[in-house]
């Protein structure tokens, strides 16, 4: 396999979904892979395209099949990654990008050692609760326990996030997309497969997906981290 793997992980209600979308019509080349599933489709979500819906009967035949990269159990529910998936996008030339939680980003993590590795953080968990609620209410019902265990889920994951290489937080949208193509455009870039990035545009997007690293972005992530309660680093200097 050749093209680059992207993961991204984030709390559930962390605008992940609209970030992706977003990038959807701004990044060519980047295949969205799509996740089987045993929950049931949300709103208007559709077969194949937001996910593979199927049985958990299903699902473990499919374990037992080896035919998963990666798959793990959020909520309740199983969700994984095909490996079909990620050979027919590689087999066509593309890049694909993987979202998924936490479990499954260090199983393909130890698989494919090469993935680059994104987490978003929601900026408070304030805004991730009225986020969640907002989602809640849009489904029908807000159910405040619901709330305060995903509440709680969402700071277990965030409590992960030094095993990613680039770090975003999600409190400027327009920022976040930008950030986020610059990373795929930085990428390519540096594995030499990305022929139309030249002259400043290269500059910028090198500059903001440097920026967006881990390693750089501590004085960005300290009060998101304070904030849900996870220890923070030591101050460097
Ligand atoms: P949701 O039900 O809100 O669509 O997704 C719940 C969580 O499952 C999100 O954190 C999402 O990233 C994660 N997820 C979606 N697809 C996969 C997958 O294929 N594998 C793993 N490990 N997690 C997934």
């Amino acid at each position: 396999m050749s093209g680059i793997l992207f993961i991204i992980s984030a709390p559930s209600g962390s605008g992940k979904s609209t970030i992706v979308n977003q990038l959807r019509s701004l990044v060519s080349r980047l295949e969205f892979s799509v996740s089987w599933t045993t929950r049931g489709p949300r709103g208007s979500e559709q077969e194949s395209r937001e996910y593979h819906f199927t049985t958990r009967d299903h699902f473990e035949e499919m374990i037992r099949n080896g035919e998963f990269l990666e798959y793990a159990d959020v909520f309740g529910n199983y969700y994984g990654t095909a490996l079909s998936t990620l050979k027919e996008a590689f087999a066509q030339d593309k890049d694909v990008l993987l979202d998924i939680d936490v479990q499954g980003a260090s199983q393909v993590r130890a698989k494919m050692p090469d993935a680059v590795s994104i987490f978003l953080m929601p900026p408070t968990p304030e805004i991730l609760a009225t986020r969640l609620r907002n989602r809640s209410r849009a489904e029908g019902s807000v159910r405040e326990e619901d709330i305060d265990r995903r509440l709680a889920k969402a700071r277990q994951e965030i409590e992960n996030y030094r095993d990613y290489g680039y770090i975003l937080v999600n409190d400027i949208l327009d920022r976040a997309v930008e950030e986020m193509a610059a990373i795929v455009a930085a990428e390519r870039i540096r594995n030499g497969n990305d022929p139309g990035a030249g002259g400043a545009d290269r500059e910028r997007v090198l500059r903001i997906a440097h920026n967006c690293r881990q390693a750089n972005s501590e004085a960005r992530i300290r009060p998101v981290l304070q904030a849900f309660g996870v220890p923070v680093p030591a101050a460097k200097g």
